[in-house]
Formats: C-alpha cells, structure tokens, sequence
C-alpha cells in the first residue's frame, strides 16, 4: 500500500508557510491549529487513528494524537511516542535575511521560522513510518504534537489528564544534534510586589517606603540563593546549582515623593529533585517571616506556568536505544521541554532532535541538510525496535 502524503521537501514547505507562534503577549500569539490539522490530514491518511484536543483555556489552540498498531486494553506497553511541539516563537522579519514563513534552501541549509524548533520533525517522522508496513506493528507508534510550548505549556499539561498513551517510551524531537538528552532543569518566573504608601518625602513619617522593604527582600532572596545551592548540587549541568536571577525592577514614581509600591521579577532554574511547589510554599514563608510585623503589603505571584526538571534513568531502554543509534551518550541540558511532562505520566523520555539550539529562537533560523536523514534513520530504528 503507497503512502498519500506529499514528499518531504513539500511537507516542509507546507509546515514553515503557516505562521503558529505563540507568545503570552496577545499582540504575538497566533492559533497552531491549521499546523495540527494538516498534520491531522497525513496521518490519517497513513492510517493512523487521529485525535484532535482543543486546549481547555484557549480552544482555538490544539495538541494532536496520532496512533498506529495495537494497543493493549490495560496499563502500557513498549511501543514508543514521538512528540514535539507545533507552535514557534514570534520572529522580527526585519531582522531576517530569508522570509521566515516560505522555506528557503541555501548554503546546504533549510531556513525558516520552526525548521529547527521544530515542526520539521513531524515531517521526518512520516519519513521514517513510510518505510514500514504498520500492519506488522506489534505494538504501538504515537505520535504528539502539541501547542503552546514557547508559552503557557498549557498543551503539555493538560495531558496530566490524559490516560490513554499506551506506550512507556518517548523522544521529543527538540534540537540537540541528534544527541541524546536525558536530563533538564526546570524553571519557574515569579514577581514580588510590595505595597506601603506615597507621601512628601521631607518626612518620612507621611509614608511607608516599598523600595526601602524591597531592599530587605532583595537581600532574602540572594541569601535564599545560596541556601538552596548549598542544599542542591548536580555535576550533570555546566552550571551545576540551582540559580535565581533578579531580572527586572520597577518601583516609586519621583525622588521627592516615598515610593509607594515596588516590584520584582526573577527566575529560577531548579535541579532534578527540586519541586516547583515546595519552592513556591518556602519562599513564601521565608516572605511571610521577614515582614511579619510591619505594615507593608505584599504579594507573590508566578509570572507563568513554571516547566519542571528532567531526569530520565540512564538504565532505562529509550535513553540505552537512543545512546546506541546515535553513537553519542546521554547527557544534561540547560533548555527546559515538554518532557518533565510525559515523565510525569510514567512515559522515559528522551530530547533527541535534528538542529542546534544555538539556532532557535534566532533570525535566519535553519536546519541543516545533512541532519535529516540522520535523523530518520535513527527515528526507523527506534520504530523497528519497540513497534515491530
Ligand atoms: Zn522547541
């Protein structure tokens, strides 16, 4: 039986020329859902069964799920998933050298916005599945493709509700040249607000300062850094602590006036082991702590959906498959992914994809030739291996 699809350079074409950013600035943020249903379109023409799921908070953003080959009634099997996300981040044309939404082929190179990071790899897993007959699948190939990574997540985790991936394995197809990654840290974005009152600033006593208490936090947060990078250390990463940065300050109108509110932004970017939640409740304790007693209000709030750590077990199958066909040894990332997501789902994830990450999120961003059919060789043998 032949395959329906268009071949690959025009499935590429076809990919990059619809725009799917998305960005938690409204102005930026585009729907993904003509990339899904064109996805939706091949796949059901190979013959996979096709699930399209609106996004519960924003309905006109879409995941997919598409699966071929038996699936067993309870618990799961060894088949394998092949995920990435369908969404791009917004780009500035101007600083472009090649249109960003039509697919240019120069310098041994494929440019355009999402060629790297990474709605390629949807096309290069039909490359690999079209050299099967998945009539002779044991068990089953699914593939996810999701929304809003660059954004809320909110895609990936509304999977935490999703039951029915029949399979214990998966590669997420993010850039990483074709190395396998097996370990990530996590990151949340919070913001400190602090509250007190304006007055004329010849006596202190008509106000309450917010800068001058923000001071006093700063100076929590900074000594709560080196708590937690006492308490926290992983030689995997190049940076091996947790780290938190104060990034973005804003506060008080006028030298001549008592600040009456002041804010701040920071991330942190946690180990493997490290919780999102227990971080949120302790700082703020340690919040709650340093300003029982006075009369400053506060507030702390994320800025968005923290992305948890990853750690998938070196022993484990994928992360032993992935290390054999692509002749390199798993190792540890600074990006975060979808995969804390699925491992939450009891699925071993491994990042393994075509591309640099030095590329994404860049103008001009590209994908070299010479890594596909790398690619779809090793995705065949991870077919081969855990469907056949
Ligand atoms: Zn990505």
């Amino acid at each position: 039986m032949k395959k329906s699809t268009p071949n690959l350079m025009s499935m590429l074409h076809q990919l990059i020329a619809i725009p799917s950013m998305s960005s938690v600035n409204p102005s930026f943020d585009t729907s993904n859902r003509a990339v899904i249903d064109l996805l939706a379109c091949w796949y059901e023409a190979l013959g996979f069964t096709v699930q399209v799921m609106p996004l519960p908070r924003q309905p006109h953003k879409a995941n997919l799920i598409a699966t071929i080959g038996p699936a067993q009634e309870h618990g799961k099997n060894q088949g394998i998933m092949l995920a990435g996300h369908t969404d791009t981040v917004p780009c500035e044309e101007k600083f472009w050298r090649f249109h960003p939404f039509r697919l240019t082929e120069q310098e041994n190179r494929l440019y355009g916005l999402g060629t790297t990071d990474m709605k390629s790899f949807f096309a290069l897993i039909i490359e690999a599945f079209k050299r099967f007959d998945a009539s002779r699948f044991k068990q089953p190939l699914v593939v996810l493709a999701t929304a809003d990574e660059e954004s809320s997540m909110e895609g990936a985790a509304m999977l935490i509700q999703e039951t029915s991936l029949p399979v214990r394995s998966a590669v997420i197809g993010e850039p990483t040249g074709l190395k396998p990654v097996n370990a990530h840290k996590g990151m949340i974005m919070n913001g400190i607000r602090l509250i007190g009152r304006g007055g004329h600033s010849s006596n202190p006593a008509l106000g309450l300062n917010a800068m001058e208490f923000m001071h006093q936090v700063l100076g929590e947060l900074i000594c709560w850094r080196d708590d937690l990078q006492r308490r926290y250390q992983d030689n995997r990463f190049a940076v091996p602590v947790p780290t938190l940065n104060l990034g973005h300050i804003q506060g008080g109108d006028n030298p001549n006036r008592i600040c009456d509110q002041c804010e701040v932004h920071f991330d942190i970017r946690l180990l493997p082991g490290m919780d999102v939640q227990s971080l949120h409740d302790e700082l703020h304790t340690r919040l709650k702590t340093l300003l029982a007693g006075t009369e400053i209000d506060w507030e702390f709030f994320p800025l968005k959906q923290g992305t948890p750590p990853m750690l998938t077990a070196k022993d484990s199958r994928i992360v032993k498959s992935c290390e054999l066909y692509s002749h390199a040894a798993a190792h540890a990332v600074a990006f975060c992914t979808e995969g804390p997501y699925l491992t939450k789902l009891g699925i071993d994830t491994v990042i393994l994809g075509p591309g640099n990450i030095a590329q994404a999120h860049q103008p001009d961003e590209y994908l070299e030739l010479s890594s596909i059919q790398p690619c779809v060789d090793i995705l065949a043998k991870l077919i081969a291996e855990h469907c056949l």
